[in-house]
């Protein structure tokens, strides 16, 4: 009987959280629209919840102004949201370029835990050792700097400052550290 009762519990539908999360860089374009549409109908069909959350890391290219006419477009496209953006909610920051200290804080985590590495290749020699696999676009980092020692290391570094690293999440620090993270498998 009571384990009938945690059956039942475990199979009722638990109403999704759907996210939208451009990176406003001019005005709304058709392929944000769509986006947003999609998932705001995914999530709202199933009585779910819409987050906004806005991927800013790129101050020049997207200043706060772009973010806040997205809010404007979507609000007058009737795509209203329920938490992020200018909104708020109860997981701040909803904006990536404020989460920079959150960034910190993890890649200082993975440091200590031994997950980072520098890595001193240019951006066309992980191009090149990733071509069988960018037809969707995306660059596999091959793992060449992961085996080096503290001397090829150290020896690197005289001639060549490490690349900044290129995931999203970390670019910014990694520029600033020079470090970028290996790939946990
Ligand atoms: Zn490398």
């Amino acid at each position: 009987m009571q384990e009938q009762a945690v059956f039942t519990q475990k199979t009722e539908p638990v109403p999704p959280t759907g996210r939208f999360a451009p990176s406003p860089s001019g005005r709304l374009h058709l392929g944000n629209l769509a986006c947003s549409l999609l998932a705001w109908l995914s999530a709202k069909s199933r009585g779910g919840r819409i987050v906004l959350r806005i991927e800013d890391l790129d101050a020049e290219r997207c200043p706060r102004k772009y973010a806040d006419q997205l809010e404007e477009d979507l609000g007058w496209l009737g795509l209203f949201w329920d938490e992020g953006g200018s909104k708020g909610g109860p997981h701040e920051p909803y904006y990536q370029s404020e989460c920079s200290g959150i960034y910190t804080e993890s890649y200082k985590k993975l440091e200590a835990m031994g997950f980072v590495y520098p890595c001193f290749c240019s951006r066309s020699q992980l191009h090149a050792a990733s071509a069988p696999h960018t037809s969707d676009g995306n660059v596999i980092y091959p793992g060449t700097c992961r085996g080096l020692t503290a001397e090829e290391i150290a020896e690197k570094r005289k001639k060549k400052a490490p690349e900044p690293l290129r995931s999203q999440g970390f670019r910014g620090l990694a520029r600033k550290e020079g470090f970028e993270p290996s790939r946990v498998v």
